[in-house]
């Protein structure tokens, strides 16, 4: 990406504890910046608005307001805080109003242990993933009938007049929810998976579904994953499918044999796993996933299961890309219970700018703040949600715990 010394970047400060994480991460990356090119390269930050501050400055229920969007669509890249579902009136989910329109189709989150974390697991030093979450269809297309509705009770009536063979049963008070997965849909993700996989020199993409139960959707997505693998990067991946046709035809030594030779020649081994094996694997041997792609619901739980192993949802970044849009964002909520206090975690916010910061190709700032919230964890200097769990340390504020990455 080519990007000019000092380019405009939108930012959303966000609902809740984004007046305390947003001018936090503001702050940080400007010093980062300033350290690392001297003055030379500076981020022109612009205010955009959604959220409760956006109906302050436009006017009641203008939550997402067209100048917001255009602004996001001008300028390509943005930051964003956290935003509140407004409730009632049937309107969307902010966020996933800002995917949806923008064709945000990838959410990718990496998992990082920064050492003094406070973590559920013996080793959280081995965890080190980098999560590609289908960002559009799934559940989170939202077909869904209440149960008594007349869509509901019309399925109803075919599944028992087409499906009855099968002998189901479904009582009258059944609700229904549609799962859309395409493979244009699937292969995107896994397409952007596997050459982050390449481009950074990590080991293996896992494909992570449920196709034991749900054949034509997630076990779907595996075998379209494969195939894209075999076919768009052959000669530089490596896939389980290949190895099991080879442990069929030859043997599994012979297979073995083919997988160590891959991994030697610097193949990326493409692989699947069940999605409750994999919640489970993580924290046995989180040391065996690396790059990890998996359909929109799956990727929800994983998120926030591999972030619980590296200090919770206040450490993990996360950012929304199409192929041409890129919007970096704190993983967790509004958190009501402690906004505008000064206690929140700004480090999810702060790690999603060192994304942003690599994908503008600005690797030596973005280095800078990690070797800086390396530091400041290591020395105990957290706020209260780690200091909380490791119970040896007082808990700074988000102020004074962006001071100590700064200094
Ligand atoms: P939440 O993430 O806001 O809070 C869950 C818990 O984690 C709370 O106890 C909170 O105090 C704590 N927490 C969250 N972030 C923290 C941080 N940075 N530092 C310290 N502690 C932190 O989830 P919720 O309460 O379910 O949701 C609140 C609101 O946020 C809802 O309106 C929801 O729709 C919205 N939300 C927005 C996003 C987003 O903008 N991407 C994501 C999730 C939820």
């Amino acid at each position: 990406l080519e990007t000019p010394s000092q380019p405009i970047i939108p930012f959303i400060e966000g609902d809740g504890i984004g007046c305390d994480v947003t001018p936090a991460m503001l702050a940080v990356v400007d010093k980062a910046v300033a350290a690392a090119y001297g003055g030379q390269r500076r981020i022109a930050w612009m205010e955009i608005y959604a959220g409760q501050k956006a109906c302050t400055v436009y006017g009641e229920g203008q939550y997402l307001p067209a100048e917001t969007m255009a602004a996001i669509q001008e300028f390509k890249v943005a930051i964003k805080g956290p935003l509140e579902t407004p409730v009632g009136g049937g309107m969307r989910s902010l966020n996933v109003a800002m995917r949806q329109d923008l064709d945000l189709y990838v959410c990718q989150r990496p998992v990082r242990y920064y050492a003094g974390t406070p973590s559920p697991i013996c080793h959280p030093e081995r965890v080190d993933m980098v999560i590609f979450r289908e960002n559009a269809e799934d559940i989170y297309a939202g077909i869904e009938w209440p149960a008594g509705s007349p869509e509901a009770e019309k399925l109803l009536r075919f599944l028992q007049d087409e499906l009855g063979v099968r002998k189901i049963r479904f009582p009258a008070s059944s609700a229904f929810g549609i799962k859309p997965v395409s493979r244009e849909g699937s292969e995107r993700l896994i397409r952007r998976a596997i050459a982050y996989a390449l481009a950074h020199g990590r080991k293996s993409v896992t494909l992570v579904h449920k196709g034991n139960i749900m054949k034509f959707t997630e076990g779907a997505f595996r075998d379209w994953g494969y195939a894209l693998a075999e076919r768009e990067f052959a000669g530089e991946v490596f896939t389980w499918q290949q190895k099991s046709a080879i442990a069929k035809a030859e043997g599994k030594a012979a297979a073995d044999a083919a997988e160590a030779a891959a991994v030697a020649a610097g193949r990326v081994i493409v692989k699947d796993v069940i999605a409750d094996n994999f919640l489970q694997q993580i924290l046995l041997r989180p040391e065996a996933y690396d790059v990890v792609a998996t359909l929109n619901l799956n990727g929800d739980y994983i998120s926030d299961a591999l972030a619980a192993e590296v200090g919770g949802i206040g450490m993990a970044p996360g950012a929304n890309l199409s192929d041409t849009h890129a919007i970096f964002e704190a993983t967790h909520g509004t958190a009501p219970d402690i906004a505008g206090q000064g206690k929140a975690n700004p480090s999810s916010l702060i790690l999603s700018a060192v994304m942003m910061l690599e994908h503008l190709g600005w690797q030596e700032a973005a280095a800078r703040v990690v070797t800086a919230m390396n530091g400041a964890i290591a020395a105990g200097q957290v706020t209260g949600d780690l200091a909380v769990l490791r119970g040896d340390v007082p808990a700074l504020s988000t102020t004074d715990f962006a001071q100590a990455l700064m200094t």
